[in-house]
């Protein structure tokens, strides 16, 4: 088989294409090569050696060895220089690169193919020995740990120690002597830690960092990250071999990264940061603070390093031609690294740059408007589970801020919590119902986790570019970074700045917008949308299908949902209504009353609040549906437990604690979710059905006349069984309806519908539409049945089904499309047969879900519903789904 495709010089065998077999790095390499960019000459091993060294007990196809001498051969003939060779060495690195990209997940080594002899021709060819021995050391110390899994503090002590006792202070003022000294050392600890010495022929050297670099696939970290992404272990990795070019060679030479637009903010100006002497891995680190690259970013972080645009024009120009290029050819905003050796810029990588949701807006509303892409790609470029981080809260401005300091503002919102200093600390107090931020000086792959269960991460060290902030991006979570005065002590728990200390567990705030971090637990504030947001919006409103609706009975989700844009209601549940305090003492004397009239006494009580309820939502709503659900609770729900609480209720109620606790203990069941619920209430005191009911049309006739626009109420009965229960409770609606239209002298127009719940509602869903005018799926409910499981307690054994891939996700949260979503399809079908014009729609949180909204449309439903927060989320992924 083909193992290794060669790039460089114009030309190259892969493309931007072959992502799947040389990852997302090689098939961009070769992408810019066949564009003629400047890239450094090297090769690709693809995905298919990673696949094939797992299968085989981590051995390399035999042809594998062959080919990579072809290409090693190759690149000595565009370079000049040979592999090995002690007088004229090409030095290489080795790089992985999966189809999607990892950042920081797995390893990388750096100018390989150095040992004893061909530092020696390197310095003499640069003319710069400090240069030689610097890469030489660096060489060890990455090496090492990568390939040899020696502790990389090893390395880093033997730095200081020796720094300290020459009264040294930074890496630069090393001499060449100095690193000469340190490389001798470097290896004892090599001997001291292997028992033997440092590998010094090249391929054996490349051959292991080969090795290493696969085996870095299947290490915690990319384990972690790949389950948290949803990337499959079988993709594998490929390994890219190239040239290097140094970033190190002096202060005509420097490392950078750069975006063609702003990862934060989507403004369409080139952005990065680059250093000057140094290698790639140093801005990843975060260990030196890099300069800005143009002149306006500068100012604009009032920065006194001279920019790249500033010190280095001609390489600026030539980066900022190159980036043009790149993204007119892959019409996207690109994330770019490169070298600049000796004056001379070198690009070593390309791809589709992450970005926060706002910057996604702003990127995919301008690339549209630039002519680049259309508005329908524009709708397809915005993930739209990405949006939550737009609909993040911000810190209240009228909230007083106790500013402890500023670092830098590297992914947006806001976020509060107690400090811990540790990853593992983090994901222990997430899991005990506590918030965190994350304070760590840097954040390494080793922080997944915690960065996952913080609120927010704030680090003391690192650019925006560094890892917490990449990583933050990514999750939507709120980062501040490189936050340098603050002082961060790791053993005692503390970290102070100016004269404040605090500890672990002290509260603070951090503010990603503005880079801000504030003492105490500040006042957040619901998120403000952008032009951007609204033009999006609009475009992925022309091409949708799907309406949206939401889920909500309170007036102020009820308005939250129609600024975001909700058409209509489709799910009020009513018994959200009856828990407040002003009323549940009604519904109590309801649940106790001893007969019929007792019952009527109570409901008397609730009727006018309920219909002050629905005037409310009827007139938020003006001009939409609303559909309203009839009682659906587990009645014990409402009843009292502990006995100092059955005392205080019995008295007030005028009832004997004995009689309270002992029908507390009738109703109470084990599994509520499937017992005295849904229209079997209806069915046991039917006027509780009839007291919503009028509740519903009285408040219609009201809203109707002040808002002078017709209300067009959807009373929906829940969980049934099949058409008898619906007719019995349909037929004391359609009564109610009747009475009210006479005594007010008002029509209405309203429709009578119900949930599919049970699997055999769908299976009898033709018999349903006679008398159903609508059905909407609560998905909730029809997943705990269908499958078994228990809505309340699934997640005690969920997880371990997910993990050994016995279900693909979490079935409460993206449909199960193989039996659920069959149930559904055969319902749908079977209504409509009944009635063509039945409305179809689902209010489970499926509704909200991007995935099972893609499967609503496929099965041709009328509208989903789900909480006001995702309705935005809905809409952009109802137009997806559409596209
Ligand atoms: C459902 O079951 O999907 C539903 C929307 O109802 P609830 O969640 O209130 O049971
Ligand atoms: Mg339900």
């Amino acid at each position: 088989g083909k193992w290794v495709y060669t790039f460089g010089d114009g030309k190259a065998e892969g493309e931007a294409g072959m992502k799947n077999l040389l990852g997302g790095k090689g098939a961009n390499l070769a992408e810019m090569s066949n564009l003629g960019l400047p890239v450094p000459p090297g090769f690709t091993i693809t995905t298919e050696v990673c696949t094939a060294y797992y299968d085989n007990g981590k051995s390399f196809p035999a042809e594998l060895d062959g080919q990579v001498k072809a290409a090693l051969a190759g690149m000595a003939k565009l370079t000049g220089k040979t592999f090995g060779d002690p007088a004229n060495p090409l030095l290489v690195s080795v790089r992985s690169g999966a189809r999607a990209s990892m950042p920081g997940m797995m390893d990388t080594v750096l100018n390989l193919g150095l040992n004893d002899e061909t530092v020696e021709a390197v310095a003499k060819a640069s003319g710069d020995e400090r240069f030689a021995w610097d890469s030489y050391r660096r060489f060890i110390t990455m090496y090492s740990n990568v390939v040899l899994d020696i502790d990389h503090g090893l390395f880093e002590e033997a730095l200081e120690d020796y720094k300290e006792r020459k009264g040294l202070h930074l890496d630069t003022d090393l001499k060449a002597a100095d690193w000469k000294v340190l490389v001798g050392k470097y290896k004892e600890i090599v001997k001291k830690a292997l028992g033997s010495d440092f590998p010094q022929e090249p391929e054996k050297q490349l051959w292991g960092a080969v090795g290493a670099v696969f085996s870095s696939w299947m290490n915690a970290r990319a384990i972690k990250y790949r389950e948290l992404n949803g990337i499959p272990a079988s993709w594998g990795t490929a390994v890219n071999v190239q040239s290097m070019v140094f970033g190190n060679m002096g202060d005509t030479s420097a490392t950078g990264v750069a975006f063609t637009r702003n990862p934060s903010t989507g403004e369409n100006a080139l952005y990065g940061e680059f250093l000057i002497n140094a290698q790639g891995e140093d801005v990843v680190a975060g260990i030196r603070t890099p300069q800005d690259i143009t002149e306006k970013a500068r100012i604009e972080a009032g920065s006194d390093k001279p920019s790249m645009e500033k010190e280095m024009p001609e390489a600026y120009a030539e980066l900022v031609r190159i980036y043009g290029i790149l993204e007119k050819h892959y019409r996207d905003m690109q994330d770019m690294e490169f070298t600049i050796q000796e004056g001379k810029l070198w690009m070593l990588q390309t791809r589709s740059g992450k970005r926060t949701a706002k910057a996604a807006l702003r990127i995919a509303v301008d690339l549209a408007s630039e002519g680049l892409i259309t508005q329908a790609e524009a709708v397809g470029r915005v993930e739209p589970g990405a949006l939550d981080q737009l609909l993040h809260p911000t810190i209240d401005p009228k909230a007083e801020r106790r500013v402890l300091t500023t670092g830098l503002p590297a992914s947006p919102g806001a976020a509060a919590g107690e400090i811990v200093f540790n990853s593992d600390d983090a994901e222990a107090a997430k899991k005990a119902g506590r918030k965190v931020i994350l304070v760590r000086v840097e954040t390494s792959p080793e922080d997944i986790h915690g960065m996952h269960a913080a609120e927010g991460i704030l680090t003391t060290r690192g650019g925006m570019t560094s890892h917490a902030a990449v990583v933050a991006r990514g999750m939507g979570k709120p980062c501040v970074s490189g936050a340098g005065q603050i002082r961060v002590d790791y053993a005692k728990g503390t970290l102070a700045v100016g004269n404040t200390t605090l500890k672990a567990g002290d509260f603070i705030t951090i503010d990603g917008g503005n880079g801000q971090v504030l003492l105490g637990e500040i006042k957040m504030q619901k998120p403000e949308l952008s032009g951007e947001f609204s033009t999006l919006m609009g475009w992925a409103d022309k091409v949708r299908r799907l309406k949206v609706r939401a889920n909500a009975e309170t007036p102020d989700d009820a308005k939250t949902a129609r600024e975001f844009g909700a058409e209509g209601i489709g799910l009020c549940r009513t018994e959200h209504m009856f828990f407040d305090e002003s009323r549940i003492q009604s519904v109590r004397e309801m649940i106790l009353a001893q007969d019929d009239k007792g019952r009527r006494a109570a409901l008397a009580k609730l009727l006018p609040m309920q219909r002050q309820d629905f005037v409310q939502l009827f007139t938020i709503m003006s001009g939409l549906p609303v559909t309203i659900r009839l009682l659906d609770p587990p009645l014990h729900e409402f009843l009292p437990h502990g006995e100092k609480e059955i005392a205080e209720v019995a008295a007030a109620l005028g009832v004997s604690s004995d009689a309270l606790r002992q029908r507390a203990a009738e109703l109470h069941e084990f599994n509520p979710m499937l017992g005295f619920r849904g229209c079997r209430l209806a069915v046991a005191f039917p006027e509780i059905a009839e007291m919503q009911a009028r509740a519903i049309f009285e408040a219609a006739v009201i809203a109707a006349r002040e808002t002078g626009k017709p209300v067009i109420p959807e009373v929906m009965v829940p969980l049934v069984m099949g058409k008898p229960e619906l007719d019995l409770v349909k037929a004391r609606i359609d009564a109610m309806a009747k009475a009210v239209m006479e005594e007010s002298g008002t029509t209405i127009d309203y429709q009578v519908g119900t949930m599919i719940e049970l699997p055999r509602a769908a299976l009898r869903a033709a018999e349903i539409a006679e008398s159903a005018e609508f059905f909407s799926f609560g998905t909730n409910d029809l997943t705990q049945t269908t499958l078994g499981i228990s809505r309340d307690d699934a997640s005690s054994f969920l997880g371990s089904y997910t993990a050994k891939g016995l279900l693909e996700a979490d079935p409460f949260v993206t449909i199960d499309q193989d039996g659920v979503g069959e149930l559904v399809k055969l319902a749908a079908e079977r209504g409509r047969k009944t009635r063509s014009d039945i409305k179809l729609g689902i209010c489970g949180e499926h509704g909200g879900d991007p995935a099972s909204i893609g499967f609503c449309e496929s099965v041709g439903l009328d509208y989903v519903s789900c909480s006001p927060f995702r309705v935005p989320i809905a809409r952009l992924a109802a137009a997806q789904a559409a596209l």
